[in-house]
């Protein structure tokens, strides 16, 4: 039977993502005085995923989890529930909120945080829904990695050339640095994995990225976007711009660019994200791509105490438009967010956010990337190198960046891990019990 409980709280956050986690930190300082203040905060899962590394968690050169912080460990004061908050109340101040033991708790509070981050977001193209995958969490990385390796495996067993080619077809589509950075490092593995396959020859593996705009990476400096296409070319990548996915069934995968139709083993789509649906059940004044609506100190028009943050807010950006939907924004609004809620409860002052994009960098594999620092722009392994540098130093937790490290340095003096673990998560059932023979 669920049970049901009330739980009061100052402060709630509502996500554990750069967003809700940096909103956590910067409360426990601010609100550190002699008062106790109650901050609870709701999170699906009870880790923080650092999503710029999580090309690297799929193709192996990191160990999945280190590209995830434990909540528990990093935040100290905070209460966290991991969980789903499945409805917001803003009249009643009150959330409701599923747990992992099944129950569900309504928590009344007297300010929110909202930082529930995107979804993915699809179009109506026939056989997507069954066919793709997409590539935001950590089990996606994890199964994207096993597939590859298991699509190996399968090919290396077919004595049948098109089955192999199917096999070995990899389609992402979305030119953003997520399909970029995945397709990228997956290919990567793959090629590294090759050469213990005795069986598979180049021509087998086909890898494709499809994107609607003429450009990869739409918004970086068009002398990096053209370096990468460049690069992914030449590692015999194929690149479909100004192209667009128009059907996928049954893994028959048509282009709308004259591409003759093909078969595609697997399918990942990482165009377009909206805002978390919660947000728009919580009837918060939305702009036209679902997110809510904030002034320049990140409160909601119209609703007292109420912060939004992250992919699910439409912040004002200081140099014009809206904040992009990057983690350097999430975790600076963040920290702003908290120290604003903090300024309500009479702890320093609020302060508007200023926060102006520094710079942008993708990963390639093959020790690779593009880098761009205000207006200077970087290619090759100094640009990988900046990148890696630049994610260390934002990863909160020393042992975690230790850990990262390690697996960096391990990853030049050893040869990648090609094991395909896809049985993970999954305990092999005990045998049935052999029927009684009646001796002893
Ligand atoms: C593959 C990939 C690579 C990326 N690389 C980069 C990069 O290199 N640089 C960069 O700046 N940005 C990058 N980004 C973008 C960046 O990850 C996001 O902009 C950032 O994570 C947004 O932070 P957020 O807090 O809004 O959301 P998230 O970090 O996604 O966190 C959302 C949180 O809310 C929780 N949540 C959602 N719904 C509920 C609910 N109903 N109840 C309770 N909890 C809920 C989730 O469990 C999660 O904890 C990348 C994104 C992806 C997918």
């Amino acid at each position: 039977m669920q049970h049901r409980y009330q739980e009061h709280v100052d402060v709630l956050i509502v996500g554990g993502g750069f967003g809700g986690f940096y909103a956590a930190r910067q409360l426990e300082r601010s609100l550190s005085g002699r008062q106790r203040h109650r901050v609870l905060l709701v999170a699906e899962e009870n880790f923080f995923l650092f999503s710029p590394l999580l090309a690297e968690a799929a193709s192996g050169t990191l160990e999945p989890r280190h590209a995830v912080i434990p909540l528990r460990s990093q935040l100290h004061s905070t209460e966290v529930v991991a969980g789903r908050v499945s409805e917001i109340d803003l009249d009643r101040r009150l959330a409701r909120v599923l747990d992992k033991a099944g129950q569900e708790q309504e928590v009344l509070f007297r300010s929110v945080v909202l930082a529930p981050g995107s979804v993915p977001s699809t179009l109506p193209v026939p056989g997507l829904a069954e066919e793709a995958v997409s590539f935001k969490s950590l089990p996606d990385a994890i199964w994207l990695r096993n597939r590859v390796l298991a699509q190996m495996e399968a090919a290396e067993a077919s004595h049948d050339p098109a089955a192999r080619r199917e096999l070995l077809t990899f389609t992402f589509v979305g030119g953003g640095y997520a399909g970029v950075e995945a397709l990228a490092e997956l290919e990567s593995l793959a090629q590294v994995a090759a050469r213990h396959y005795h069986r598979l020859l180049p021509e087998d593996m086909r890898w494709v990225l499809v994107e609607a705009t003429h450009t990869l990476l739409p918004g970086i400096s068009k002398r990096l976007a053209r370096y990468t296409e460049r690069q992914l070319r030449l590692r015999g990548i194929e690149l479909h711009l100004s192209s667009r996915l128009k059907s996928c069934v049954d893994g028959w995968i048509e282009l709308d660019d004259g591409t003759p139709r093909y078969r595609s083993g697997t399918l990942v789509w990482t165009t377009g994200q909206r805002a978390s649906p919660l947000v728009a059940s919580a009837g918060l004044p939305l702009d036209e791509r679902g997110r809510v609506i904030v002034d320049d100190h990140l409160r909601v028009k119209g609703h007292a105490d109420t912060y939004a943050v992250g992919d699910c807010a439409a912040v004002p950006d200081p140099t014009g438009g809206i904040c992009p939907a990057t983690a350097q924004h999430a975790m600076r609004q963040g920290s702003l967010a908290g120290r604003n809620v903090a300024s309500d409860y009479g702890m320093g002052e609020p302060a508007p956010f200023t926060y102006r994009t520094r710079g942008m960098a993708v990963t390639l594999g093959n020790g690779k990337g593009t880098a761009q620092v205000g207006p200077a722009t970087f290619t090759g392994p100094l640009a990988w190198w900046m990148g890696r540098s630049y994610h260390l130093l934002m990863m909160p937790g020393a042992a975690r960046r230790a850990r990262i490290v390690s697996d960096w340095t391990l990853g030049v003096l050893f040869p990648r891990d090609i094991s395909q673990l896809g049985a993970l998560g999954r305990p092999t059932p005990l045998p049935s019990p052999r029927p009684s023979t009646g001796a002893g």
